[in-house]
């Protein structure tokens, strides 16, 4: 952290809509969130979709404002890890309609330091990206890459005979959780570093995103339930340390524009936990909240529901991590406002690439000479200019490009069916809309 906060605001940097900073240090209006149409009013589902959902639908469309621009909910938010979305320009996201991105306050922390992006002008400013801008905590890292395999994590006491203590094979365990916060090891050198509520506050500050979110601990589905109830204990009472941490250095950091702050909830796969946990933490001041931990997919819209039937109505709420087409429509009809996921640019970095029809594989023999558009139709850069035959060449050839244009591609069909689901549900035709994109997708 800067010894004198004043000082470490560049004089090239100048928030968006800070309308009076020296006098506001925590103006707390920057962030706003307005809920559109409900799902359930535009399009009253059927007693049997009721019965099938386990629970009424809680879908709706919105508008979240933050100091760097706005977001039309329900809405996809890009993830740029590093601070970029990987292999594609920020200028390619806003031109294929993204609305949002997500950083990580765990990767950005090890490098380039948290403190690079705040002298930068946080991390729009840093990556050249004018829109809103999130990052997670870097809990889920710090705790999954430690013990060397994703969303499984180490645990200080276990009184089950399952894995759940396990590291990966061959693996060091690399976090070590107590009350008071996590040790950890750089997955990248080694060094020991200690991440607290109140350190991961002070990084995503740092990193100056719109949206921040709380820093929590992450459970595994293997976790027996009395480390559940421990755990989200332990949440509970970081949260309430993260909002104090927050509001301090909202104070402090004068100037600046306002970072909204969004409690996370975990309880795994329990509705008593879940419900509890959101009453706890929906009775706190933050912003909106992160949905996240352990969630099993044929549970997702269940857990999501139990969710939004207890959290505020008037706050926005994100799924932290989905991937998959299905997944997006239960999350959106099960009150999901913005949700994040990788996999866009991952598969399109294995030549992987989605249409209507489904996924595909562009490394094939039979699209060496298919001089066609990945998708018949798609209004994205990549599809207006290239060929199903340049790209598999590029693939085949190792050149960087495939996984540029292929990410431009899937990144734009993700956001572009996110956006045709809100047009449904303002329209009243979200049941139809789902109902034909899934079966073309799933045929
Ligand atoms: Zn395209």
């Amino acid at each position: 952290m800067p010894a004198n906060p004043s000082s470490a605001t560049p004089p090239s940097f100048r928030p968006a809509s800070a309308a009076s900073p020296a006098v506001t240090p925590a103006d707390q209006s920057q962030f706003s969130f307005r809920v559109g149409t409900r799902l359930a009013e535009s399009c009253p589902p059927s007693a049997a979709q009721v019965l099938a959902n386990g629970g009424e639908f809680l879908g709706r469309t919105g508008l979240i404002s933050t100091p760097h621009g706005e977001i039309q909910t329900p809405a996809f938010i890009a993830v740029g890890t590093k601070a970029t979305v990987k292999s594609v320009l920020p200028e390619s996201m806003a031109e294929l309609g993204a609305q949002a991105l997500l950083a990580n306050a765990y990767h950005l922390y090890l490098q380039p330091g948290a403190d690079i992006l705040d002298e930068a002008g946080g991390l729009g400013a840093f990556m050249n990206w004018p829109g809103p801008t999130f990052t997670d905590s870097g809990g889920f890292q710090v705790m999954s890459l430690g013990s060397g395999f994703k969303k499984v994590i180490d645990m200080k006491s276990v009184d089950t005979s399952g894995p759940d203590d396990a590291v990966a094979p061959g693996k060091e365990r690399l976090a070590h959780i107590d009350d008071d916060g996590v040790w950890f090891k750089s997955h990248l050198n080694g060094d020991h570093h200690r991440f607290s509520p109140e350190i991961s506050m002070q990084v995503q500050h740092q990193i100056g995103a719109d949206i921040m979110f709380a820093f929590d601990e992450l459970t595994t589905l293997q976790n027996s339930r009395g480390y559940q109830e421990e755990s989200l204990e332990r949440t509970r009472l970081w949260a309430l340390r993260c909002i104090k941490e927050h509001f301090r250095l909202t104070a402090a950091r004068v100037g600046k524009p306002y970072q909204a702050l969004f409690g996370v909830i975990q309880g795994a796969q329990y509705e008593d936990l879940r419900r509890k946990a959101c009453r706890d933490l929906g009775a706190m001041p933050f912003d909106g909240f992160g949905i996240g931990g352990a969630l099993e997919k044929e549970n997702l819209g269940t857990i999501v529901r139990w969710c939004n039937e207890e959290l505020p109505e008037d706050k926005p709420r994100h799924l932290l991590g989905i991937s998959e087409p299905d997944d997006i429509f239960t999350a959106i009809e099960n009150g999901a406002d913005t949700f994040d996921c990788v996999s866009p640019t991952r598969v399109a970095r294995n030549s992987a690439f989605y249409t209507p029809f489904g996924r595909f594989n562009l490394s094939g023999a039979k699209y060496k000479r298919d001089f066609g558009p990945l998708q018949e139709g798609c209004d994205c850069y990549a599809c207006a200019n290239y060929s199903r035959a340049y790209i598999h060449h590029l693939y085949k050839a190792k050149e960087m490009l495939s996984a540029t244009l292929i990410s431009i591609h899937n990144e734009r069909f993700v956001v572009k069916m996110v956006d045709d689901a809100r047009l449904a549900i303002e329209s009243g035709r979200f049941f139809e809309f789902k109902a034909e994109t899934l079966a073309r997708y799933y045929s």
